[in-house]
């Protein structure tokens, strides 16, 4: 099956939730997106105030982790328009475990709730920005923006081995949104969280991951040494599985902050499952037990994984 087709046959299995909430994503948030400007701007004598005032505001309305980038016109997408804008308000939401764990239409059904409650918060908080006098943008998953750059570069997280930021409050289980603009603000700049630590010496999403597509080393990627995804070895695997996400479900990260007693309470069934073929055999079982799908996820059979150079 080519890209295409699969990509046809990935959006026809999505649970029908997911579909409308991708329609309000493309067709009632989307064209919200720009701020309406208000010709009586409110002068910002305290960037650190504002910054203050608009992270609190970002919380009020649902955001879970809120941290502020310098705008970078460099760090965008090669489509994507450059704007004349200073900073990006990036913000978090994470996803209910217990729907994570499913990988299959609920979590997919998951997956697409919290995109939509982001980009319903990111447009918000860009007409609240607006009616300050200010120009903004509500910046959506796969918009103009690389979303996980700039949650590092705001302090949010890290980037984790399986190539998603993870966070030290939400482990790996959420999603990005952000908004950029040109109200005065002041940047927070990356942290270390002790994070791309954790991932030198783990290598539990590289040994679950069905595709062999996450390398246990850092790879130069464009010039950079990174923590790298083979995104083709991925692609079966993530339009056979309603998405996958079994490198995010597994990250013992998950442990830490708000996810903890979720992530705890199938912490032996992930250590029992041992590697890439437990897991998708337990994920079937599931499936067959909620009478869902056929258990139809060997169509691409585990690649064996590559050799661990750790001892
Ligand atoms: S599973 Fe381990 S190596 Fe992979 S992202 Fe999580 S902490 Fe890092
Ligand atoms: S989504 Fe699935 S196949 Fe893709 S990298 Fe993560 S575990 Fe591997």
């Amino acid at each position: 099956m080519s890209r295409t087709e699969r990509g046809r046959a990935f959006q026809r299995r999505m649970p029908p939730s997911a579909r409308r909430h991708i329609f309000l994503r493309q067709r009632v948030l989307g064209p919200a997106r720009e701020a309406v400007v208000n010709d009586d701007r409110t002068e910002v004598a305290d960037a650190a105030a504002m910054s203050d005032e608009i992270k609190r505001l970002a919380r009020e309305m649902g955001a879970e982790a809120v941290g502020i980038a310098a705008y970078d016109p460099r760090l965008r997408f090669t489509d994507a328009a450059e704007r004349a804008h200073r900073f990006v308000i990036v913000f978090g939401i994470s996803m209910a475990y217990d729907c994570m764990i499913d990988i299959g239409p609920r979590s997919q059904a998951e997956v697409h709730r919290v995109y939509y409650q982001l980009d319903d918060l990111a447009v918000r908080l860009t007409q609240q920005i607006g009616a300050y006098g200010y120009s903004a943008c509500a910046q959506a998953n796969l918009g103009d923006l690389p979303l996980p750059a700039y949650g590092y570069l705001a302090g949010i997280g890290e980037l984790g081995k399986h190539g998603s930021l993870i966070s030290p409050e939400l482990g790996s289980s959420f999603r990005l949104a952000a908004v950029s603009t040109d109200l005065p603000l002041q940047v927070d700049g990356p942290r270390d969280h002790g994070i791309d630590e954790v991932c030198a010496s783990c290598n539990v999403c590289t040994r679950f991951c069905p595709g062999d597509a996450i390398k246990p080393e850092k790879q130069e990627v464009n010039g950079v040494l990174r923590w790298h995804v083979d995104t083709p070895a991925c692609q079966p695997w993530f339009y056979e599985m309603h998405g996958c996400k079994i490198c995010l479900m597994v990250c013992p990260l998950n442990a830490r902050g708000r996810l903890k007693e979720a992530f705890q309470a199938v912490a032996d069934d992930i250590r029992a499952a041992r590697d890439a073929a437990g897991i998708v055999r337990l994920i079937e079982q599931r499936q067959r037990a909620e009478g869902g799908e056929q258990g139809s996820f060997n169509a691409v059979p585990p690649r064996p994984p590559s050799p661990d150079p750790r001892p």
